[in-house]
């Protein structure tokens, strides 16, 4: 238990009581700079939204719902794919950096996406893009279209395909 909390002490969780049903965001930026440990920690409460913990004559299940959101560079000076070429990593340097990140835990993240940089002149001119507001209204709209289908989860929280399938009403498989 002790060394269950630790971990997530490293991921900068604090000590924080729950509420009932409360869901943590997590944003680990720099994610391969975590141990690798605590990284495939990650794993359970990504599927399973839950901690199990064994001990010689127990075994207790903590609630552990949580969203990842990650950041992390292509190598570790951050220019592997600059179009000009800055970047002085040797390959095993880069190999061994992307190899903190296991297949497993890359399989459990939903959406990645790959992010090039962009030069300053031309943040400056981009258009600006939905505000804050904006973009809660359109979620708050997509929720409420959830429950109107009765649906009480999120999508995120669908596990099995007969789930999805119950929820959503997809059509089975033809035969
Ligand atoms: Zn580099």
């Amino acid at each position: 238990m002790l060394r269950i909390v630790a971990i997530y002490e490293q991921l900068g969780g604090g000590a924080r009581r729950r509420k009932r049903g409360e869901q943590y965001s997590w944003f680990l930026d720099e994610l391969p700079e975590f141990r690798r440990d605590v990284l495939e920690s990650l794993r359970q409460p990504l599927e399973e939204g839950a901690v199990t913990i064994a001990r010689a004559k127990r075994t207790l299940v903590f609630p552990a719902r949580c969203r990842l959101v990650a950041a992390m560079n292509p190598c570790p000076c951050g220019y592997l794919t600059d179009p000009k070429g800055r970047c002085r990593c040797p390959p095993a340097k880069v190999a061994a950096y992307l190899s903190k990140l296991s297949g497993p835990l890359l399989d459990r993240i939903d959406l990645h996406v790959d992010v090039p940089a962009v030069p300053f002149d031309v943040i400056g001119r981009a258009p600006e893009g939905e505000s804050s507001a904006q973009i809660r209204a359109r979620v708050l709209k997509a929720q409420a279209w959830r429950r109107k289908r009765g649906q009480q989860h999120s999508n995120a929280q669908l596990r099995s395909k007969e789930h999805c399938q119950r929820i959503l009403r997809l059509p089975g498989p033809r035969r």
